[in-house]
């Protein structure tokens, strides 16, 4: 699915704010993405939210979350892992996408080697943001057959 070098194999190690979840990649990302979405922002209390796709197959959790779920446009479910302690929000589990788990990168111990490849939702974007290095945006969110061709 994702041609990147092995080079991009992370092996890194994140967790919440207070410690209690921790979780190891052991794997290569499937993809890093921006999202410009209402819900993104109100999630993340900022202007605009990150996910890392991972197969859940290449991530080990230590530490109980806590779920709270709720529906996307697509009308998808989408399951919100955070911690009880300290509410960070940790990871998201995309029902249309059973078996991947999407990481919140900036729980991520050294987010340094990480740039987002794709953006979504630029019609909710902040007219003072610019990356560098997105190959691809798309004014809602795309379809999950488009996403897995970037
Ligand atoms: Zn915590
Ligand atoms: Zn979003």
């Amino acid at each position: 699915m994702s041609d990147a070098p092995s080079s991009s194999v992370l092996l890194a190690e994140g967790g919440c704010q207070c410690g209690a979840i921790r979780y190891r990649l052991n794997g290569e990302p499937v993809f890093l993405t921006v999202c410009h979405c209402s819900e993104c922002k109100r999630q993340s209390g900022s202007a605009f939210g990150m996910s890392l796709r991972m197969r859940w197959s290449d991530v080990a959790v230590t530490g109980e979350t806590k779920r709270w779920t709720r529906q996307a446009d697509s009308g998808a479910v989408v399951v919100c892992a955070f911690c009880p302690i300290c509410g960070t929000r940790v990871w998201h589990e995309p029902s249309e996408a059973p078996g991947f788990v999407h990481i919140k990168p900036g729980t991520l111990d050294d987010f340094s080697a990480l740039a987002p490849k794709y953006e979504s939702w630029t019609l909710r974007k902040s007219p003072w943001l610019h990356f560098d290095g997105i190959e691809a945006s798309f004014e809602k969110m795309p379809e999950p057959s488009r996403r897995e061709q970037l």
